[in-house]
């Protein structure tokens, strides 16, 4: 069953060699109480553990069910400690930070054995070395001689054929040690029992058998095997391992003796989950803001469609060209290239065919459309009795006017057009059908005093009933422009236009303020603007008048007799003396964000298989404005992700600096489970899961930490912004946070843990 052949082992340290074995043979009976007698440094123990597979000899042969173990693989050995073998050592070995029951049962749950059969086992064995009232205590609790029966139990639990003792009662007194030989003799009837003394009277007293070692080497064998003795006995080997629960279980009793170490590198660690968490749960907190807030009032920003528009395409950007040329070339030539600025700016040609494609558009989209014309408005107004003045209706920077007047966006009958969305009536009524102006003020009802003095009002603060009474007169083309000659020039006699009878009385219809939550996109708009009728009122009224009939007829400038290059330009002062012409910009607004992607939907389906020229191409403001934030966002939150995650590998780091330690600490412990049988993959298995446990808890506190700081954040960015709720961790955030914490810390613990499996159980074993 069990054999040695000529075993050989030496120590070297330094220049000088020790032979502990020097050719050892021996043969053991499958039941027998063995004794080995020598002094000390005989090399009792390192035969022992030879014998147990937990030391190697450097020559000779151990050979188990007549099988040689020369080409035994290291977790053949631990199958065979495991299955065969039961330790009992001098200073008995116990793990300090379980109880006893779990001392006893560590041999079977490093067999994977079910917790009922292991604690019905330890129980068993516990109750024969008669300690099983003391089965819940802690090792530390116990007398010399009750840890001694412990260590037994465990050797017992397993039900091994073979116990191992290296001078067990070596640290008792006389007393106790007679009732653990006393025990160890009631084993011995059933098993092969080997041990180590340097007692001889022990040894004479207990033993059937004594072999006397001296220097390495055997001088007596007082019973020695017999060859005639064949009896075919096999010990059985099976494999086995430790599963992760069980792996998990130790690890939480080691964690659970050093709470507040355990706490404090959890909290270490979990400082970059919080930082990262934090970043997340803002930026995700601002995108949703500001996704809401384009979806609640970008989309009220128009579509925008000009006769000059940027062509945005990679072209302009990556510098290619459709000629195929070399860079940075030898040749002494230079080659020449369309000019940037022509590539990127492109004409829209607004053709009678693309405004009815506009006008088709579908309707429930629209919010509202105008168009921008350059038809000149010839609107006079009473300074006061004597003075009449022309208002500018035009931007003239050069004379102060800043503000043209613009159409106002109708109004649709839903109400989901731009201007009742974003705006409140504050005073009067607008009707789109008539003729009219519209004021808008600012939050605070102010107005631009360069805007009232246009409109001929005094220079003071006005109440909307002044506001609303004044006449403006639109004068026709007829009385406005005199024909001398061939030269048409303006009637300036103000006062008479004014009091013309075809000049049409036009009054402030409406007074506007941006409503309260639409703030940011309504505060600029304050200004005079003008109903669609009233684009409709000029251009009907003026489009027979005497100077368009001739200028359509002239090619010539009818008001400065310069002649004209091309058809535009004639299109254009056609257009300027209300001609119908087609307008020079077209604004869409969207009535809600889902409109606004198809209505460009739509537009897009206009390019269609066109020519580059014939494309029309609109600018969508509001996208442009939040992709460029929502990019800036995401750039920010990278760069802060990055830098936090400086503290994920610090933290990485110090996971396993403190796993080296807990190596360090627990060397004893790892050299234990290594004699009771323990593979390497065990030992990296336990270290793993108490990284494991430490990266999980350090994870959940992070994010729990994270959520309650975010509670003050939203407190402090709601009393600077007035948004509310803006930092919020997604779940899945939450998840993958968890989840890479419980990675960077396993990755942290690798290599401590892979140390700790490498460990020589002898030499873990001898460490304090
Ligand atoms: P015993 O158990 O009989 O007292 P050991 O088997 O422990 O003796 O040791 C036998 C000899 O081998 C001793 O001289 C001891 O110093 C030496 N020895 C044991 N282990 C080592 C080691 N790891 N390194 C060097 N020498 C060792
Ligand atoms: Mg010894």
């Amino acid at each position: 069953m069990l054999e040695i052949k000529n075993i050989k082992k030496s120590y070297k340290t330094g220049d000088f060699i020790q032979h502990a074995l020097n050719g050892v043979s021996l043969k053991f009976r499958k039941n027998e109480f063995v004794a080995i007698l020598g002094p000390s440094g005989s090399g009792k123990t390192t035969l022992l553990n030879v014998i147990g597979g937990l030391d190697r000899y450097d020559s000779g042969d151990l050979i188990i069910n007549d099988h040689s173990t020369k080409k035994y693989k290291s977790v053949q050995w631990d199958y065979y400690r495991n299955n065969c073998i039961g330790f009992i050592f001098q200073s008995y070995n116990l793990i300090n930070h379980i109880n006893i029951l779990s001392n006893v049962e560590m041999s079977m749950t490093l067999s994977g054995y079910s917790k009922k059969k292991r604690k019905k086992l330890a129980k068993e064995a516990l109750s024969k070395v008669g300690l099983l009232e003391h089965a819940y205590k802690n090792p530390n609790q116990l007398s010399g001689g009750q840890m001694q029966r412990v260590a037994i139990a465990r050797a017992l639990s397993n039900n091994p054929n073979i116990i191992l003792a290296d001078e067990p009662t070596g640290a008792l007194d006389s007393k106790t040690s007679e009732q653990i030989m006393k025990l160890i003799k009631k084993i011995s009837e059933d098993k092969l029992v080997i041990m180590v003394t340097h007692n001889r009277k022990i040894a004479e007293e207990y033993a059937d058998r004594i072999i006397e070692i001296q220097d390495g080497k055997i001088i007596n064998d007082s019973k020695p095997y017999e060859e005639k003795e064949t009896k075919k006995e096999k010990l059985n080997i099976k494999k086995t391992a430790m599963n992760y629960v069980s792996a998990l279980g130790l690890s939480f009793h080691n964690i659970r003796t050093k709470k507040w170490r355990t706490f404090i590198t959890s909290f270490a660690a979990s400082i970059g989950i919080i930082g990262i968490a934090l970043i997340l749960s803002l930026s995700n907190g601002f995108k949703n803001k500001i996704d809401e807030f384009e979806k609640d009032s970008l989309s009220q920003m128009p579509i925008t469609i000009t006769e000059q528009s940027m062509q945005l395409d990679e072209k302009q950007f990556t510098n290619k060209t459709d000629r195929n040329l070399k860079e940075y070339p030898n040749d002494k030539k230079a080659f020449t290239k369309k000019d940037s600025f022509e590539n990127m700016v492109h004409i829209n040609k607004l053709t009678k065919d693309y405004i009815d494609y506009i006008d088709k558009i579908n309707k429930k989209y629209i919010g509202s459309i105008t168009y921008l014309r350059t038809t000149a408005i010839n609107l006079v107004t009473k300074v006061d009795n004597n003075n009449y003045k022309l208002i500018q209706t035009t931007e003239d920077i050069k004379n102060n006017y800043y503000y043209a007047l613009s159409e106002l966006p109708e109004i649709n009958a839903n109400k989901n057009d731009m201007i009742s969305t974003n705006f409140d009536v504050i005073y009067g009524n607008i009707n789109d059908n008539e003729p009219g102006l519209v004021l808008i003020l600012d939050s605070k009802n102010q107005i631009s005093d360069s805007i009232l003095k246009n409109l001929g009002f005094a220079n003071k603060d006005l109440s909307f009933e002044e506001l609303t009474k004044k006449e403006f007169k639109l004068i026709h083309n007829d009385d406005y422009y005199k024909k001398n000659n061939y030269i048409y020039t303006i009637n300036k006699d103000y006062k008479k236009l004014y009091n013309t009878e075809k000049s049409k009385t036009i009054k402030i219809q409406a007074i506007l303020r941006g409503k309260e939550d639409k703030k940011v996109l309504t505060e600029s708009s304050g200004g005079i603007y003008y109903t669609k009728e009233f684009m409709n009122y000029v251009i009907d009224s003026n489009n027979n008048s005497k100077i368009v009939k001739e200028q359509k007829q002239k090619n010539y400038n009818v008001l400065t007799t310069e002649k004209f290059e091309n058809n535009d330009e004639k299109s254009k002062i056609l257009g300027y003396l209300g001609a119908e012409v087609e307008p020079i910009g077209i604004y869409i607004y969207p009535n809600s964000f889902e409109s606004k992607e198809k209505i460009v939907e739509y537009l897009d389906k206009y390019n269609k298989n066109k020519d580059n020229k014939d494309k029309i191409i609109y600018t969508d403001m509001a996208n442009l404005m939040s992709s460029l934030t929502s990019n800036i966002m995401d750039a920010i939150t990278i760069v802060l992700i990055a830098f936090s995650s400086v503290s994920l590998i610090v933290s990485s780091i110090m996971i396993g600096i403190i796993t080296y330690t807990s190596v360090l600490e627990r060397t004893k412990e790892i050299g234990i489970l290594r004699a009771l049988g323990a593979r390497k993959k065990d030992i990296s298995r336990v270290f793993n899961a108490e990284v494991l446990i430490i990266g999980l808890f350090s994870g959940i506190l992070g994010i729990v930490v994270a959520i309650l700081f975010t509670i003050p954040i939203n407190h402090i960015l709601f009393s600077l912004t007035g948004l509310k709720g803006i930092a919020k961790l997604k779940l899945s955030h939450a998840i993958t946070l968890i989840v890479i914490s419980s990675i960077t810390t396993l990755i942290g613990g690798f290599i401590p843990a892979k140390i700790a499996s490498k460990k020589d159980p002898v030499i873990a074993l001898r460490s304090m």
